[in-house]
């Protein structure tokens, strides 16, 4: 692992700061910043102008090749900017379904067609794009998938059910896994489409959650229609192309800070006269080791990533260690506010934003595959534990029990 940035990364992070020091203050800066208790659609509307710059300096896609508006830069580089972005309050990307998922995955399988399409309408937040991949029957089991797609001359008919969809209601275009052959063996009958989110036989039903914000949805597909020109990869080929999507995934939810960081916390505990408190500055101490944990995981990911290597265990590591650090953090805000702890919207400290918060995090455990599911990756690929028994791996789906 390297404790020290090289010479490239650290040019890199002065270029990075140097540029967002002289937008910080442009009007797409000004008016990107999050508001608590804003709605995603009116963020992600009022975000366009932002991206749309982030897009016009290359900084939108930083590990796309430079081709297609990114600068080829690592993982690392990656990581560098959104630490910069976030030390001022910027989020890197709003659209980070589309540039940091849909995009690397159209750019590793998809055609040149393809590319060209999707890809600079994506990566100027112009067209959002959602993930259609969990089902009510799965999600930890995402190859036990059963929305069904049917090959009909040119096209492809949908049908079946997504649910927890991540910006589904304002959302342009979606990746899409669907069953097109029951014959064969789970992973291997499923392809990986694009699909229109305005067409008919595409239905978003908003979920409400306990924020009060409807942050994903149900999505009801019923004949709707995609292109074989809109396929990705090989039809029956789409376990791959998701592989490419769910590594790119969990690679920025463990390197995401969710919501308020140390700094804000910390600014709390002075304003609250926690700093004062013997067990509550117990507990700030704690906070502070760990992020200095994280910081290390964060290197040691970073450090592969920059050797071209994959994300590998060590993303789940750090995936478990964020969600876990995400939800210390927001109790111990809580309870520095004291009784106002128990207060919410308007009425509570800095408009609620730390009850926001600490209703939110509980989600980070499961988005982007459960801290259970992470636990299962390090046990058998780090600690070399026996695998978990996959009694269905190489029977035709079809023939594999379910409970309807
Ligand atoms: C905020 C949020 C946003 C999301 N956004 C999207 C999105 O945009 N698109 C999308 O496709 N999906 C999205 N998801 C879905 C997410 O990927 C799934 O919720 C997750 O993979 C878990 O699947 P599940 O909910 O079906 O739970 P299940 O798989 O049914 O799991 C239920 C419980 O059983 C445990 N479990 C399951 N299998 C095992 C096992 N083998 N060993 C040990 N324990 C196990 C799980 O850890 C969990 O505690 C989102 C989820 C959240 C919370």
């Amino acid at each position: 692992m390297d404790f020290d940035e090289s010479p490239e990364d650290a040019a890199f992070r002065a270029e990075a700061a140097a540029w967002l020091d002289e937008v910080r203050h442009t009007p797409e800066a000004v008016q990107v910043r999050r508001r608590p208790g804003e709605d995603d659609a009116a963020f992600a509307e009022r975000a366009r102008p932002w991206q749309a710059l982030l897009a016009e300096h290359r900084w939108a896609a930083i590990t796309w090749p430079e081709e297609f508006g990114g600068r080829a830069g690592t993982g690392s580089q990656a990581a560098i900017f959104n630490e910069e972005a976030a030390a001022r309050s910027l989020p890197t990307s709003p659209f980070i379904v589309g540039t940091g998922m849909a995009g690397p995955t159209i750019i590793a399988h998809g055609t040149e067609e393809q590319k060209a399409r999707y890809l600079p309408p994506m990566l100027r937040g112009e067209q959002v794009w959602c993930q259609l991949f969990s089902e009510p029957g799965a999600g930890s089991d995402l190859a036990g998938l059963s929305t069904r797609a049917v090959r009909d001359g040119d096209e492809w008919v949908i049908d079946g059910q997504k649910v927890w969809t991540s910006g589904a209601h304002y959302s342009d275009y979606g990746i899409l896994l669907a069953r097109t052959d029951p014959d064969v063996p789970k992973h291997r009958g499923i392809t990986y489409f694009l699909i229109d989110m305005h067409q008919p036989g595409v239905e978003v039903r908003p979920l409400r959650q306990i924020t009060g914000a409807s942050h994903f949805s149900e999505v009801f597909l019923t004949g709707a229609r995609v292109p074989h020109d809109a396929v990705l990869g090989e039809v029956g080929g789409g376990w791959a192309a998701a592989m490419t999507t769910l590594g790119n995934e969990r690679t920025f939810m463990g390197g995401n800070g969710a919501g308020p960081g140390l700094a804000d916390l910390f600014a709390l505990a002075r304003s609250t006269g926690a700093t004062k408190d013997p067990i509550l500055r117990q507990h700030l101490a704690s906070a502070h080791i760990r992020a200095e944990v994280m910081g290390y995981l964060g290197m040691q990911v970073r450090t592969a990533a920059s050797k071209g290597q994959p994300p590998g265990p060590g993303a789940s590591v750090l995936k478990v260690m964020a969600a876990w650090n995400s939800k210390c953090n927001a109790e111990l805000a809580l309870a520095m506010q004291g009784p106002a702890g128990m207060l919410a919207d308007a009425s509570a400290p800095e408009d609620g934003r730390w009850q926001q918060n600490f209703l939110f995090v509980p989600s980070l455990r499961i988005a982007g595959g459960s801290d259970e599911i992470q636990r299962n990756i390090v046990g058998e690929r780090v600690l070399g534990l026996p695998p978990e028994p996959r009694t269905d791996k190489s029977v035709p789906f079809r023939d594999v029990p379910t409970a309807t």
